[in-house]
């Protein structure tokens, strides 16, 4: 299966992806943590990014388009199926992704809209808290680690992301309207758009697509 996720910022993506793919074995590929990665190894891709996503804008389409061409390529993917979670965030990349799957002789089965409050989201964000050696999630309130400031699953370090304070929230929240709103319209037109609500159970996404798949069948 391939599936696209896309939501504002903390609508859960991650969160529901890690449901699919550990449901259906497929790869998931979250542009932003391939990109967090980068920066922390300061690569090229990591030192061009950081500035951008420190500021809760997005990095350049062209960027990104080589660097997803490049992960879908990657054999788990190509031939396994994927779940897309944080592309694509532009019209651009939306067709830049029709494009390489077609040249893969590949298309996607679903796109699945996280819908989810501002309100929720800034509420969520802020008291977001990641494990950046393992890539687990935390909630001050709502979930929080055992000890505090230490990964439950690891046992290393959390840490609040540097865009998951309120402002840059807010910014991207802003990109998210401007910028990926278009990309909506675009998969509904070709009638693939699903809207899942994110304040649902952190397995709609799945369920969802269970459905579409009853449907299809
Ligand atoms: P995320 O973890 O998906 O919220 O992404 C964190 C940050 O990475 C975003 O705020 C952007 O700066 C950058 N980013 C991730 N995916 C993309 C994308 N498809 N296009 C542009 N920037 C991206």
């Amino acid at each position: 299966m391939r599936v696209v996720l896309i939501g504002p910022p903390g609508a859960g993506k991650g969160t529901q992806a890690a449901v699919i793919k550990e449901k259906l074995g497929i790869a998931h590929v979250s542009t932003g943590d391939i990109l967090r990665d980068n920066v922390i190894k300061k690569t090229e891709i990591g030192l061009e990014a950081e500035s951008f996503m420190e500021s809760g804008r997005l990095v350049p389409d062209g960027l990104m388009i080589g660097m997803i061409k490049a992960r879908l390529a990657e054999s788990d993917a190509a031939s396994g199926g994927f779940i897309l979670d944080g592309f694509p965030r532009t019209l651009h990349q939306a067709e830049a992704l029709d494009r390489l799957l077609e040249e893969m002789s590949l298309s996607l089965d679903a796109v699945l809209l996280l819908a989810v409050p501002d309100d929720e989201v800034v509420k969520r964000l802020c008291n977001r808290r990641v494990c950046p050696s393992c890539g687990a999630i935390y909630n001050v309130i709502a979930c929080p680690a055992k000890a505090e400031g230490i990964c439950d699953a690891c046992g290393g370090r959390i840490i609040q992301r540097d865009d998951d304070r309120e402002p840059v929230i807010r910014n991207r929240l802003a990109v998210y309207r401007e910028r990926t709103s278009p990309v909506l319209d675009y998969y509904e037109k070709r009638g693939l758009l699903h809207t899942v609500d994110a304040l649902e159970a952190t397995d709609a996404a799945m369920r969802m697509l269970e459905s579409i798949e009853g449907t299809k069948a």
